[in-house]
């Protein structure tokens, strides 16, 4: 049977890329979990994906609510998940003051780790259950939250402190909306969105691989200039960005070819070792990365993950 793969955020950049590269490949069909119904649709049609290889089921990441309504519509769909790829994300470098999420969290950190938190942990269960030969959950990571690379040391740096912040709620009234406890800075909030989202692959690995089967990966696919990801950015920076990356610092990468990267690490026999953080040298060759030192700090992974569990009404 065609392998089942569900792709959050597939409605645009590289999840849609993730999306066509998997779905032309004719042994997937990818579960499009979008907010927006009709842009997924036709961003779907427009690049050409066969009907017959993909659904569009709605999610929201910034509603828990959402996410468990999703879980639950796709378990009525019948269909096994074999892989499941959390992608969407939101970036707010230039806001002066924090969003919240439905429940009350700023609005990076709850869309892009807590609502993947609870996405994942609960179809954790949809993905042990299936009989798929190679089972893998995928967090698509970045350089921007490892401090240990160039491009991670533009301030303002990640940095999740002892987490108090993210401990009180992120609600920005008797909590700082920041999970370091700082000021807002929206920036920040999403590289240290970032290296929640690698923390938690890495504590998933710890604590499921074994007992599962199922490979746990991030990966950092390339500088993508030109997705919707810098649409909040000021017109300068979304005009100079792309070339800056191409020409200057030689991250640039196209739309197409990080989705085939994130594909390879859905699919490729080669690319099933757990606990990974895949990037991609100049040739486009796949390697194990090593993540920051912050980013692979186990005993900050297990903290984030006893206080997120609480946080998503999970402990
Ligand atoms: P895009 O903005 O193009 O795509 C982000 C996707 O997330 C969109 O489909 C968007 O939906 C969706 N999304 C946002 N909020 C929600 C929500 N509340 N519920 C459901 N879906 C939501 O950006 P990219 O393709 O660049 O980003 C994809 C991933 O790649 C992110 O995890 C990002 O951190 C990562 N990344 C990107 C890099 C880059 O250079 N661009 C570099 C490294 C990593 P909608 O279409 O409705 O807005």
């Amino acid at each position: 049977r065609k392998g089942n793969v569900i792709i959050t955020g597939a409605s645009s950049g590289l999840g849609l890329a993730t999306a066509k590269a998997l779905a032309e490949k004719g042994q997937w069909h990818v579960i499009m979990a979008c907010r927006n119904f009709l842009k997924a649709e036709r961003a779907a049609k427009s690049a050409g994906i066969p009907k017959e290889n993909y659904t569009i089921m709605h999610l929201d990441l910034a509603s828990l609510e959402s996410v468990r309504q999703f879980v639950n519509n796709f378990r009525q769909s019948g269909r096994q998940l074999d892989v499941l790829v959390c992608n969407a994300a939101v970036y707010l470098p230039t806001a002066k003051e924090p969003s919240f999420t439905a429940e009350g969290f700023e609005l990076s950190v709850g869309t892009n780790h807590l609502g993947h938190f609870l996405l994942s942990r609960l179809l954790l269960d949809d993905i042990k259950q299936s009989d798929y030969p190679a089972k893998r959950l995928i967090i698509v990571g970045s350089i921007t939250g490892n401090t240990n690379t160039l491009a991670g040391n533009v301030p303002p740096k990640a940095n999740l402190g002892d987490l108090r912040g993210l401990t009180g709620g992120l609600n920005g009234i008797n909590s700082s909306a920041m999970i370091d406890g700082g000021e807002f800075d929206g920036a920040k909030a999403y590289k240290d969105s970032k290296v929640c989202n690698m923390l938690t692959m890495q504590e998933f690995h710890r604590r499921f691989h074994e007992e599962t089967g199922i490979s746990f990966a991030s990966l950092y696919p390339g500088c993508i200039a030109t997705t919707g990801l810098f649409r909040e950015h000021i017109p300068l920076f979304r005009l100079l960005f792309p070339p800056f990356q191409k020409y200057i610092t030689r991250g640039y990468v196209s739309e197409e070819e990080a989705g085939e990267r994130l594909a390879q690490v859905v699919s490729d026999p080669s690319l099933t070792k757990s606990g990974v953080y895949w990037s991609w040298n100049k040739n486009s060759a796949s390697f194990e990365n090593q993540l920051s030192k912050e980013a692979s700090d186990p005993q900050k992974a297990q903290k984030l993950w006893d206080i997120s569990e609480k946080l998503v009404g999970l402990a």
